[in-house]
């Protein structure tokens, strides 16, 4: 049947990759995938075959087109990323769209993303979150973003590479203050693994001091504020007289 699959890949170990995938990759026509180079080494280490078109941030539009023709053929396509599920904070989005609006089923196969797996371990709330993926590369633009976000009370989780990740931490520091609890998730599910929990003046502390902390991929989970709401000085009562001539 036509049909697109958009399939969760490891974000690191392979052995995360689930049977339900497997199976998928290994029975689907096409598979479109960022960096075919790349995804070629999964798919022979499970032994699937389809043809790779690469579809990646810079062509999603044009090949969009092309992966419609393809299930106008009875062909059926797979969609994954580098690491992780297509579309969080990768491309899927463009295709993903024109596949659903051309009446074509789209699939999920669920399977990690890097913003759950860090939540899933932070040992902060995780009832009321929000993800922000990837802040904005210059510090004026970053520390606007982060102005936006520091009286929200949901945990924020941040994606970030290691080029920002001493840049982002300061800033975080700069704008929310140095006692608001962080958890930073490098490298999970690889050999490298690790966790570090506290305030963001312990955590940027610990980063700055070690050079092994600052290598690989990160994610940040920053716990949402806990002071009173701002009191914007409006005393009910007085309202109430203010309003109540006014009112019909
Ligand atoms: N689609 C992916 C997902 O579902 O998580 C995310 C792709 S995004 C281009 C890459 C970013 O995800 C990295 O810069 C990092 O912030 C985060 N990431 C991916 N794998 C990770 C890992 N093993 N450990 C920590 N962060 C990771």
């Amino acid at each position: 049947h036509p049909a697109l699959y958009v399939v969760a890949t490891p974000i690191g170990h392979l052995d995360d990759i689930s049977m339900r995938a497997t199976r998928v990759l290994q029975g689907v026509n096409v598979c479109c995938a960022e960096d075919t180079r790349h995804s070629k080494r999964l798919l022979d280490h499970l032994n699937a075959r389809p043809k790779l078109v690469s579809l990646h941030e810079h062509n999603e539009r044009d090949r969009t087109g092309f992966i419609l023709s393809l299930l106008r053929d009875d062909q059926s396509v797979a969609l994954i990323s580098d690491a992780g599920t297509p579309l969080i904070s990768d491309p899927g989005y463009h295709l993903v769209k024109a596949v659903a609006e051309a009446g074509y089923t789209v699939h999920p196969i669920p399977g990690p993303s890097a913003v759950i797996t860090a939540l899933s371990v932070s040992g902060l709330p995780t009832d009321r979150w929000v993800f922000e993926g990837f802040l904005p590369a210059k510090t004026g633009a970053r520390q606007k973003r982060l102005q936006t976000l520091a009286r929200d009370t949901r945990t924020l989780v941040f994606y970030e590479s290691s080029h920002r990740i001493l840049d982002s931490l300061n800033d975080m520091k700069t704008v929310f203050g140095s006692e608001r609890p962080i958890t930073l998730a490098r490298e999970l599910t690889k050999t490298f693994e690790t966790v570090l929990r506290g305030t963001l003046e312990e955590v940027v502390a610990q980063v700055e001091s070690d050079s092994n902390q600052q290598k690989g991929e990160f994610v940040l989970v920053v716990g949402g504020t806990t002071d009173e709401p701002e009191d914007f000085g409006l005393d009910p009562r007085k309202l109430a007289e203010t309003l109540g001539p006014l009112m019909p």
